[in-house]
């Protein structure tokens, strides 16, 4: 019956709901006297678990001013999470799981009756399946990437999703600009802290700002093609493809005087002919390690929560300069600093993408 249908649906989407609202991460930002292990019990997280998520090494010093993401607790064998609701009181929360109230609180070690909503506490049971999922599932790998480990096999020199892991450096790259409201806020955070970064320009925003991308040259920074209009190269005929990425690095060229060869496909989507296309035509494909998910954020936060946990020494960090119609790059250009500062503080370096792999940002 459609109706049941329908309703089975509706069921599934609350649920899913539901889970993502209690899967949620938070932002922690550091104050003078906090300390990873003051975090931990403050959120009822475990130090490895937040040190993991936030590549900190041992023994683990955090700053002033940085930002620390806090991961969901995971629940341990005996127990379960429960998120706290407005109106809960500790009192509510043990009886309603048959404990008492002081039960609760040295379970979860905590030294006052102080609770917040959508803090986490740990509850003693028998052991049951965890309704709480953990980290893994938020941060999965990104699902744009399809048939990319194989075209990697076939191009191994030509296809980047990072760098050589071994020094702290991390490569910041926006895409969709040029824009006449976003990209220029973007490049006045990124001055005033000093760090460069890869644009990857769509060719039609190019023609009609050329002067936004001149000034991301003039900057420092590294300019690349992300296809003229913006379409699933996947989709397109390997003549399609080439036409997309040659009238882009022709309007480049025409403000700029460079011709680019890094190329991110929009969705980070490309086929093997038009890989073939790419290499044929001396161009490096720049995907990513590390999705901010900037452009569905709702503030700074989720921006933060999206970029920090992959940002390893040699990540390309995946954030963008430009939308849609209607869209803002609000929380990307409030997350941007602590974003930096973050990283700063945990001995970090900006570079560029052709620094960072080692390879001409530009044809000669
Ligand atoms: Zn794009």
């Amino acid at each position: 019956m459609r109706r049941a249908g329908f309703l089975v649906w509706l069921l599934i989407f609350l649920l899913l709901l539901e889970a993502s609202l209690v899967s949620a991460a938070q932002v922690h930002y550091v104050s003078n006297k906090d300390s990873l292990y003051k975090i931990s019990e403050w959120y009822g997280v475990d130090v490895p678990s937040i040190a993991r998520t936030n590549n900190l090494e041992a023994p683990y010093t955090i700053y002033p001013g940085q930002v620390v993401i806090v991961p969901d607790p995971v629940a341990r064998p005996g127990e379960i999470i429960y998120r706290v609701k407005a109106g809960d009181s500790l009192y509510s929360i043990a009886k309603a799981h048959g404990l008492s109230k002081d039960e609760l609180m040295s379970y979860n070690k905590l030294a006052s009756e102080l609770i917040y909503s959508g803090q986490a506490l740990r509850i003693p049971t028998k052991p049951q399946p965890s309704a709480v999922r953990t980290l893994a599932a938020a941060y999965s790998a990104s699902t744009y990437y399809y048939n990319i480990p194989d075209l990697m096999k076939a191009y191994p020199a030509r296809i980047f999703l990072r760098g050589q892991a071994q020094d702290k450096v991390v490569a910041l790259t926006f895409d969709d600009g040029p824009d006449p409201v976003f990209t220029p806020q973007i490049l006045d955070v990124l001055a005033y802290h000093g760090v460069p970064a890869t644009f990857f320009v769509r060719g039609d925003r190019v023609a009609q700002y050329p002067q936004v991308v001149q000034r991301m040259i003039q900057e420092g920074h590294v300019v690349g093609g992300h296809s003229w209009s913006h379409p699933n190269l996947r989709s397109l005929s390997a003549d399609r493809i080439r036409w997309q990425v040659e009238n882009t690095a022709k309007e480049i060229k025409k403000w700029t005087g460079l011709e680019p060869k890094l190329m991110r496909p929009p969705y980070g989507e490309m086929s093997e002919e038009g890989m073939a296309e790419l290499a044929s035509m001396d161009n490096y494909l720049i995907n990513w390690s590390a999705d901010s998910n900037d452009w569905q954020a709702k503030g700074r936060d989720d921006v933060l929560i999206g970029a920090i946990p992959g940002s390893k020494p040699g990540a390309i960090v995946l954030m963008h300069s430009a939308g849609g119609v209607g869209q803002s790059l609000q929380p990307t250009i409030d997350a941007l600093p602590y974003f930096i500062y973050t990283l700063r503080v945990q001995g970090y370096k900006f570079v560029t993408v052709d620094k960072l792999l080692g390879t001409p940002a530009y044809k000669s």
